[in-house]
């Protein structure tokens, strides 16, 4: 098969577009592989938060073990003791239950297959095919040779079977430093695969684990450890991204050189008859993205670096950070599905995430109307004390989503740029002696323009056409409609701006030598003083809105508080960014 027979026909409609992932596992069904199950996983190692890359591999494994009534686990691959820790394996659990995604069973770890992993490495060590190796990590480079150059067998290669024992049972008692010796799987050190250049299987690591303690010192290797956790689990399909493409050979070696009998099968299957079949791997492009940084590297780079405020900084591709942004699991779910799966490598648009949030938004975020720069307007031909309650509907489309009472007062706030004492033509808001249409109330005619001293703008005097409540003014047409709230019930709130982080397209690229270089001035703008419709707080403190003509928003989880709630625009209404 050829990469683009593989390549997904995907669309952004319907449930569950067809890619080469489903159809291979359509293919093996219908000849019962695996004794007619899908079983997959999904394994994160804990030493960062999930971005949207990892909801794209998340809603693949879920996605594809659902609709075949099979099971995903949530494995935490975590053989990297110094790089993990719980924090971290909190984070991921919530973040996969927020994108509304269940695990079958218990939460499980690599680290729990230790012993086991164990006495499968005495397994190869007594058939001969691992042995201890005791070249210094600069010395196992030298040997490895490079991709023209075949390899140099370690010397520790014709150590015999119980010298190998012995010395691996001493490195696991902790006789000797970090570094001192690695197990090593005996395979072909000429190989054109540098993969299977007898590859480490075992390192010594004096180092506690966020797991297992003080138990061990000598760690599995990813490699090692992914393709027999796989196994234990009864993994049937274990995807996972391009890159390890070249690993594949190494995956299968170790499961064909292992006897195998001995496992205990996950134990939601047994009682099951199935035919067993081992776990194969295959892959598929990882998510890119214009415009942003991916790699858990680059953002824990960020993070530590404080160039965004943390993990969950809503201008961060993180699930935390688009959470707090203000995304929807639908929203995101959606777009992972929108852009397929395939083996080719390609960068998504931003628009295209931008799109699936404003496609969710638009349909489930009730309006309310906030003014973001505030100038106040007198109604003067309304009483100091008069409250008039106007009943709009919450979502212009959608009944039941029901209405609210907002308030109208003598004294209101539009927002500064919707008046312009020397408008240009076309024009469609207020001027001075123009009208323009309050949203859901009256039509308002601005008769005096206030300046202060330094003649800037203070205030307006409009006076309200009481004929206009839901009516067409008579005479004339008033084109434009604007955002308003009562001065008197307003709630005063602060407002957060997000734009894209990067202001070039390719931050990952290798052309770039530092892409802080290229960080958007403008990605946060905090707007102090803004004025919102006092329903937004009757809502629910966590919903979404759309505020009327600014975009839409939500309350920040971390900032906000009752006296001075924090709101977090999720995206504005158009993409302002296309054509530029
Ligand atoms: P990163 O490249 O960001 O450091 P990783 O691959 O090291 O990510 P893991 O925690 O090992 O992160 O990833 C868990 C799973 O998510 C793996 O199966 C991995 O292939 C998949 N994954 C990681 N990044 C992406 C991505 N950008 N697109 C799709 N899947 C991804
Ligand atoms: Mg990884």
């Amino acid at each position: 098969m050829t990469d683009s027979d593989m390549d997904s026909k995907n669309s952004s409609k319907g449930p569950a577009p067809t890619n080469f992932i489903r159809n291979m596992i359509s293919q093996d069904l219908a000849i019962d592989k695996h004794g007619g199950r899908v079983h997959t996983r999904f394994p994160p190692e804990p030493n960062g938060y999930l971005h949207i890359g990892h909801a794209k591999s998340i809603c693949l494994n879920f996605s594809v073990a659902e609709e075949n009534n099979g099971f995903c686990n949530l494995r935490f691959d975590d053989t990297n003791p110094t790089k993990e820790s719980q924090e971290y394996v909190d984070a991921i659990k919530d973040n996969i239950t927020w994108l509304g995604f269940h695990w079958n069973g218990e939460v499980r770890y690599s680290s729990s297959y230790f012993e086991q992993l164990y006495g499968f490495a005495e397994q190869l060590i007594l058939k001969s095919k691992a042995f201890v190796c005791n070249l210094s990590a600069e010395e196992a480079r030298e040997y490895r040779g490079t991709l023209t150059e075949a390899g140099r067998n370690s010397p520790g290669r014709e150590r015999s079977i119980k010298e190998n024992q012995d010395l691996f049972t001493r490195m696991r008692k902790g006789d000797f430093a970090d570094g001192k010796y690695t197990l090593r799987a005996k395979i072909d050190m000429e190989s054109p695969n540098i993969n299977m250049r007898d590859p480490v299987l075992y390192r010594i690591r004096h180092f506690a684990h966020h797991q297992t303690g003080d138990k061990w010192c000598i760690y599995p290797t990813y490699d090692y450890t992914h393709c027999i956790s796989d196994a234990i689990e009864s993994i049937t399909h274990s995807l996972c991204t391009l890159e390890f493409e070249d690993h594949r050979p190494l995956y299968d070696w170790i499961l064909q050189n292992l006897s195998l009998d001995s496992l205990e099968r996950a134990s939601d299957l047994a009682g099951t008859e199935y035919q067993y079949v081992l776990p194969e791997q295959t892959e598929f492009a990882k998510l890119r993205l214009n415009y942003t940084v991916i790699g858990k590297r680059n953002l824990r780079e960020m993070v530590e670096s404080e160039v965004v405020e943390g993990w969950d900084d809503p201008r961060m591709p993180t699930l935390a950070g688009m959470r707090r942004r203000g995304f929807t699991p639908a929203s995101i779910r959606n777009f992972c599905e929108s852009i397929g799966v395939s083996r080719s490598e390609s960068i998504v648009d931003l628009s295209m995430l931008e799109h699936a949030i404003r496609e969710d938004l638009d349909r489930h975020a009730p309006r309310a109307m906030c003014i973001l720069d505030p100038l106040k307007v007198v109604l003067t031909n309304l009483q100091e004390e008069e409250t008039e309650y106007l009943d709009l509907a919450n979502h212009p489309k959608i009944d039941s989503m029901g209405r609210r009472s907002v308030p109208l007062t003598r004294e209101i706030f539009i927002d500064r740029s919707d008046f312009l004492e020397q408008p240009p033509a076309g024009f469609k808001r207020l001027t001075q002696g123009g009208e323009v249409r309050l949203r859901g109330a009256y039509v308002i005619r601005c008769d005096e323009v206030v300046k202060d001293d330094s003649g800037g703008l203070q205030q307006l005097c409009c006076s309200i056409d009481k004929a206009t409540l839901g009516k067409k003014p008579e005479g004339r047409k008033v084109k434009g409609v604007i955002h308003w709230v009562s001065a008197k019930y307003g709630l005063p709130v602060r407002v957060r701006l997000y734009d894209r982080l990067f202001t070039i397209e390719h931050p990952e690229s290798k052309e770039v030598d530092n892409c802080y270089e290229y960080l958007n001035p403008d990605s946060l703008i905090e707007l102090e003083g803004c004025i919102a419709e006092p329903s937004i707080l009757a809502k629910g403190a966590f919903g979404n809105f759309q505020f009327e003509r600014e975009g839409y928003f939500c309350i920040d989880s971390i900032d906000s508080t009752p006296e001075l709630p924090v709101f977090n625009r999720t995206i504005t209404l158009r993409d302002s960014w296309s054509g530029r």
